[in-house]
C-alpha cells in the first residue's frame, strides 16, 4: 500500500507551499528552508513518539519514504514503489506488526523529512537520511542501517576529473541534503542551483543546465543504471550513515517504536538481512 499524499502530480500539499518552484537557486531561500526545518517546526511538533502497542492497535506503521530515489525508494516502470528502504519497512514491519503489508508508504523529499516526522504524518522516515548531530536535535535517529558517501557526476565529456576542476562552475544539488553544505565548504567559488528532487537536480544535469551534480554515491548509481553518458569523480566528500528517523520524545521503554526498531537492526545485522538487502538493491548498481 503507498499513498503519494505529497508526490507525483500533488508534490507537495505541504511543499507546495514551502517550495514554490521546482529550481530554487537563490542562497536566501535555502537558508531560510534550513531554518524552518531545524527551528521553528520541531517546536511547534506536539505529537509524541509512538510505541509498537499504539501501532499495533491502529494496524498499520506509517512510512515516510522516497518515491524518485532508485534503488531506495523509487516507483518502478511497473508502478510499484520498490527499493531499500521499502523492503526494510516492509521487514520491519514482519519482525514488529507480524504482517509485512502493514505498512502504509508516503512520499517524502529531502526538504520534507523532518515536517513530516514532526507533524505527525508519518510514524519514522526511511528515506536515504543521514544521521547528523544537528538533525538529531529535531528528529530521533535509529542505528545507522548503511552508509553511502556524497559523490560528484558529471557528464562523460566533461573535463572535470577532480572535484577542484569545478570550482567557478555550476553545480546542481537537491535542497534539503547535507550534500549542500559538504560541497559548498569544498567549492565556495562555485554556482549553486538547488532542486526540490534528485530527479530534478539529474533532469537538469542531462538538459546541460549545470557542469555537475552532488548527491550520494547510491542515488547517483540509480541513476546511471537507466542513464548512459555520465561519470561518477573517483573523489567522494563525506561518510553519510543512514538511519532511520523518528519523532523525539519516545519513552526509551521496551514498546517504544525506536527502541524496538533498533533491537530489530541489530539483529538483522546479525542474521545477514541487511548484508542480503545491500547486496539485492545498492551493491550490484554501485559496481555498474
Ligand atoms: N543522504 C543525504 C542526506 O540525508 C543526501 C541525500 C538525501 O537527501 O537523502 O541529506
Amino acid at each position: 500500500m503507498w499513498k503519494s499524499r505529497w508526490g507525483g502530480k500533488s508534490v507537495g500539499r505541504l511543499t507546495g507551499s514551502t517550495i514554490k518552484s521546482p529550481e530554487i537557486g537563490q542562497r536566501w531561500l535555502g537558508s531560510l528552508l534550513l531554518i524552518v526545518l531545524l527551528g521553528v517546526l520541531p517546536a511547534c511538533g506536539s505529537k509524541k513518539a509512538v510505541s509498537v502497542n499504539e501501532v499495533k492497535h491502529r494496524g498499520k506503521l506509517v512510512a515516510g519514504v522516497k518515491f524518485d530515489s532508485k534503488p531506495f525508494g523509487f516507483l518502478d516502470t511497473d508502478g510499484q514503489l520498490k527499493g531499500y528502504d521499502i523492503d526494510l519497512m516492509r521487514e520491519l514491519s514482519r519482525r514488529l506488526l507480524g504482517k509485512e503489508k502493514g505498512v502504509e508508504f508516503q512520499q517524502v523529499l529531502s526538504s520534507t523529512r523532518v515536517i513530516a516526522i514532526n507533524s505527525g504524518s508519518v510514524d519514522a522516515v526511511a528515506a536515504t537520511m543521514t544521521i547528523t548531530p544537528e538533525r538529531a536535535k529535531v528528529v530521533d535517529f535509529s542505528i545507522p542501517y548503511l552508509t553511502a558517501h556524497q559523490a560528484v557526476v558529471v557528464p562523460s565529456d566533461s573535463p572535470a576529473r577532480h572535484l577542484k576542476d569545478l570550482d567557478g562552475k555550476t553545480i546542481l544539488f537537491v535542497l534539503g541534503t547535507t550534500s549542500e553544505g559538504n560541497i559548498k565548504k569544498r567549492l565556495p567559488d562555485a554556482k549553486y542551483t538547488g532542486f526540490k528532487s534528485s530527479t530534478d537536480a539529474f533532469s537538469a544535469l542531462k538538459a546541460g543546465r549545470g557542469d555537475a551534480m552532488t548527491t550520494d554515491d547510491t542515488i547517483i548509481s540509480g541513476f546511471l543504471s537507466d542513464n548512459c553518458g555520465f561519470r561518477v569523480l573517483d573523489e567522494k566528500l563525506s561518510d553519510e550513515p543512514y538511519g532511520l528517523a523518528f519523532r523525539k520524545g519516545g519513552a526509551e521503554t521496551p514498546d517504544d517504536l525506536r527502541v524496538q526498531v533498533n533491537q530489530s537492526l541489530k539483529v538483522m545485522e546479525k542474521d545477514g538481512t541487511l548484508a542480503r538487502l545491500k547486496a539485492k538493491w545498492v551493491d550490484g548498481m554501485l559496481k555498474s
